[in-house]
Parts: structure tokens; sequence; C-alpha cells
């Protein structure tokens, strides 16, 4: 792909989505409104008229562990899957209404946000967005944990999860990424987790929204309950890095290769590409 600008996209209709979120388990309701090109994504707190709409973009970003957090304690937790699967789809101007403080967890994959969006359908509107094309090797770095962004013509992701599960050991995705095969391969894999971390993160007041239902999740013998892809896990991790990375507001031109990674990595290295 020639570096020439790529096409906006927003909504043609309403799309109203109602679900809990993962970690708070309170119950939200999201409505995704078309926006004019150039706007970008932005969201906003229904419940709270007096806050800013926040821009999905990386500067917004307060919190990277466990999830994306935009705006702060007026703004919104949990938006990379919603923002994947508007990168998925091809939506690059959205506005999102949410009643509160959590996006929906829905069933754990950016799989029911895609389908909304498709059965709304999009409208193409003037002006282009110039991808961001790294001439140079990014990288960023923490303990053993590492993501690196390569020069490339087009987007490539390679993703490198080693599971403590003995059963699942090390899982790989290397994929030249098209929307068509986002949506298709990668959307439908759920959040995942280990049964013993979950216990924690209840503890501490997280994942109170976590089910069977929105969560796959493995114990030292494997998965607990049916995966939907052999390697779900690893297919999760890209979902939530293209997520994550569309916060550049832009379409990347680079091959990002992640080990051991997870959101405040990937945020890190949007940070340092859109330095
Ligand atoms: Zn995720």
């Amino acid at each position: 792909m020639t570096a020439t600008g790529h096409a906006q996209h927003t909504l043609r209709e309403l799309v109203t989505l109602s679900g809990v979120g993962v970690h708070s388990g309170a119950p939200v309701t999201v409505v995704c409104r078309p926006a004019p090109a150039g706007a970008g994504i932005t969201l906003a707190r229904a419940d709270l008229p007096a806050a800013r709409p926040v821009a999905a973009r990386v500067a917004s970003v307060t919190d990277s562990t466990r999830g994306v957090t935009l705006g702060g304690s007026n703004g919104v937790r949990t938006v990379e899957h919603l923002l994947a699967a508007a990168w998925g789809v091809g939506i690059t101007n959205l506005h999102v209404d949410v009643d509160g403080a959590e996006l929906p967890a829905l069933d754990g994959s950016a799989a029911p946000f895609c389908l909304a969006f498709e059965d709304a359908g999009l409208a193409e509107q003037d002006g282009v967005l110039d991808p961001l094309a790294p001439a140079e090797p990014v990288w960023v770095q923490r303990a053993s944990a590492w993501v690196l962004a390569l020069p490339a013509e087009r987007f490539r992701a390679t993703y490198i999860v080693a599971l403590s599960s003995a059963a699942l050991g090390i899982q790989v995705i290397d994929v030249e990424m098209d929307r068509r095969r986002f949506v298709r391969e990668f959307a439908p894999a759920r959040t995942w987790g280990f049964v013993e971390e979950l216990q924690a993160l209840r503890a501490a007041g997280l994942a109170r929204g976590a089910s069977e239902e929105n969560a796959l999740a493995i114990g030292p013998q494997g998965y607990i309950g049916t995966p939907r892809f052999v390697d779900e896990p690893a297919r999760h991790k890209v979902l939530d890095l293209i997520g994550d990375l569309s916060l550049l507001g832009r379409p990347l031109h680079a091959h990002v290769i992640a080990f051991g990674a997870g959101h405040a990595l990937h945020i890190e290295l949007a940070r340092r590409l859109a330095g």
C-alpha cells in the first residue's frame, strides 16, 4: 500500500447497546451517533452533562491497567473493545454517549459492537486520514515484556503470549491485518484470565461484571469452558492491541511485534509513535 490517505467513515444511523461493565458490574447503555468528517471518535458521559466529551486519543488516556480509561474520573473506562470494533468496521468519526463510567462488556469481545455497527451501515465522508508510518524502529519494554514497531508498508501484528497454564503453553499470532479478517477472525475473541487472578481481582473490587458469558477462564489444566478459537487468548491480545493503537487516530503502517505485553505497553508504544 502506498502512503495515500485512508477514507473517513461514520455510522449511517444510531446504534444503542446495553450491558454491564466488566469491572464495575454496573448496568450501562451506550449510544453511538454519527459524527462529522474530521471529528474523530469522542465519548461523553450522558449521566454527567457538565463533563466535557473526551477524545479517543492517546493524550486522553489516564489509566491503562487491565483496560484503557479515557478522561479520568469524569471519563469512560474499558473503551478498547468498542474502539477495536470501530477500527475493524472502518469507522473513523463517531460520537459515543454512555450513561456510566464503564462501557458494557457484552460478550467480552468486540463482535457485538462490530455486528451493531455493520447493521447500522457506514457513510463515506470527505477528506482522508494520512497514515502514520514510523521511519525507524520504536520499542518499549518493561521487565521481560516488550512491544516493537518496525517500519512496514502496511499494518501487521505478531503477538506472543506465554500462558502460565502448562496445558496451553505459548501462543503466537502473526497476521497481515485487514478489516474483514479482523471482524471475522479476531473481533469474536473474548477477554480471558486465569482463575486464580480472577479471585484476586474480585478481592480488589475489580472484575465484578466478569462471568462465563463474557470471559474465557483458564485454569492449570487449560481452558474452563469452550474457547471460540484454539488460540483465543492470543487473538484477544491482538484485538486489544488494535483498539489501543487506534488511539493514534490515524492508520498505522508498521509491523508491531509484542511479547507478553498488555494495555500499559500498548499505550506506551502509542505515546512514542504519536510523539
Ligand atoms: Zn480486551
